[in-house]
């Protein structure tokens, strides 16, 4: 069974303000079409064939180039609608909040060090909060479509939300501004998501 692009759950509009229709059309129905489309063309016919996505990128050989970059793109654009909502979706609580007062002092010490992670990735990538086993949560960035599933990558754990900083996911709103795109994203945090996230991954 091959990979299918995932429907978004809400219409391309509705994350306006913080992501526009246009941007939203060309992410998902361009963008990530793309990565399924070629991550399909890279398993078929070869043992990778049928594995979940998640087997597939914990076990990734990290020299298979057409699997490490369309894998790791059909997951994390899938992650990426999940966590977030129109005018965003619960609020941080219980053992979430917890780990993150943790990890980072309070709620705003964990948005501090997320746009950080996010505003300080060079050139293309993502932001993460991963999830240790036990329980403990981190941020790190990534490379590229590279994500914290994928063996050596040196950012640990689970991811269980992450923010796309390529520049086709901001650009035509916020040109080069990538910190207000950040911001607008900490603003449209789907939490119950984030939250049965961490759940499934501690
Ligand atoms: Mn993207």
């Amino acid at each position: 069974m091959a990979f299918q692009l995932p429907d978004l759950g809400y219409a391309y509009d509705a994350l306006e303000p913080a992501i526009d229709a246009k941007t939203m059309e060309i992410h998902h129905g361009k963008h990530h079409n793309g990565y399924t489309n070629k991550l399909n063309a890279a398993i078929e016919g070869t043992d990778l064939d049928g594995k979940s996505i998640e087997d597939i990128l914990t076990s990734l050989d990290m020299t298979n180039t057409g699997v490490r970059n369309n894998g790791g793109g059909f997951y994390n654009h899938r992650m990426f609608w999940e966590v977030i909502a129109p005018e965003g979706r619960g609020r941080l609580s219980g053992e979430l909040a917890d780990a993150i007062n943790a990890a980072f002092g309070s709620y705003d010490g964990f948005k501090e060090a997320f746009a950080k992670a996010a505003g300080t990735r060079f050139g293309s990538g993502w932001a993460w909060l991963c999830v240790h086993e036990g329980g403990k949560v981190e941020v790190c960035s990534t490379a590229n479509q590279d994500n914290p599933l994928m063996p050596g990558i040196g950012c640990g754990g689970t991811p269980i939300m992450g923010i796309d900083v390529w520049e086709h996911a901001y650009y035509l709103n916020y040109q080069n501004r990538r910190p207000d795109y950040v911001q607008a994203f900490l603003g449209i945090v789907n939490w119950n998501k984030v939250e049965e996230n961490y759940a499934n991954a501690k």
